[in-house]
């Protein structure tokens, strides 16, 4: 099933992750859907056969798997560093593992796109730091590749500047961007407009998701709050990913499982909104 340019997605978990339920997202009525991974024993070929039947059935199409480990923590920005991705070197060779059986059970779903948070790469291009890094990413590239998917590096932790200049180092043809405007806000990390024109030609997936700016900017986190009451400017979003000639899924997160209800009514309203603003734009 071919997704239309712009097609509205939701970000859903399982048992690990921020997202929504499956069913949530069939109440919602989106077309699509991006996923963070399950639990390592969740990721059987009989889990992948029974998520699959369940999709089909829902007429909902799988757009991305999102990687994630144990022992990860958005506490604080410090210890964002210390503990997301591949880039903390106690836990690396271990999550590197554990992120290629992630991409071959997204194998197994169909789905030709792998998504993580890299974690925060080291600032000194020349340091023996950012070179393992970039060593890792490679590897994981290449195990992407033999199973024909891409790697979208979610945006956030780095300025647009220090993201374009890791891709070009990295030299991997299958290492994209999934663009999470909100990010760029939440990390103190640059306006979020002008980064997504800096990275455009790199942005094969995107995240619906707004924010506040922290008064202390890459110190303190800023706030998320429902799309279209942060800082983001939803609609020149639309506009700019209009420019850049985006045409993939518009993939909604609102990262409040605490509150179930809360966080559904939000969603709804945003899926409201960015079908209103996709008609706006002429992009129905
Ligand atoms: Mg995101």
């Amino acid at each position: 099933m071919a997704l239309s340019p712009w097609s509205i997605g939701v970000f859903t978990s399982i048992d690990a992750g921020l997202g929504v339920h499956l069913d949530v997202a069939r109440e919602l009525g989106v077309p699509s859907i991006q996923l963070h991974t399950p639990h390592a024993a969740g990721r059987t070929p009989a889990a992948a056969e029974a998520f699959l039947k369940k999709l089909d059935q829902y007429g909902i199409e799988l757009t991305c798997v999102f990687g994630g480990f144990d022992g990860e923590s958005y506490a604080d920005i410090p210890t964002v560093e210390k503990t997301i991705g591949l880039v903390p070197a106690e836990t690396r060779a271990a999550r590197l593992k554990e992120m290629k059986e992630i991409a071959d059970f997204a194998r197994l779903l169909g789905c030709d796109v792998v998504g993580l948070h890299l974690g925060v790469v080291p600032h000194d291009i020349k340091s023996k730091e950012y070179l393992d890094v970039v060593e890792v990413t490679r590897q994981l590239c290449d195990h992407a590749a033999k199973n024909e998917q891409a790697i979208h590096l979610e945006t956030g932790q780095e300025t647009a500047d220090s993201l374009l200049q890791f891709i070009s180092d990295t030299q991997r043809p299958n290492l994209f961007i999934n663009f999470d405007p909100a990010n760029m806000i939440l990390y103190g990390m640059g306006e979020p407009i002008e980064a997504l024109r800096k990275v455009g030609k790199y942005v094969r997936s995107v995240h619906c998701k707004d924010a506040t700016w922290s008064d202390q900017p890459g110190k303190t986190w800023g706030a998320e709050v429902p799309l279209g009451k942060g800082q983001v400017d939803i609609a020149l979003y639309l506009k700019t990913l209009k420019d850049i000639g985006y045409t993939g899924p518009l993939t909604i997160e609102r990262e409040i499982p605490q509150e179930p209800e809360r966080q559904k009514a939000e969603i709804q309203h945003a899926v409201d909104l960015l079908t209103n603003l996709k008609a706006s734009l002429g992009t129905k």
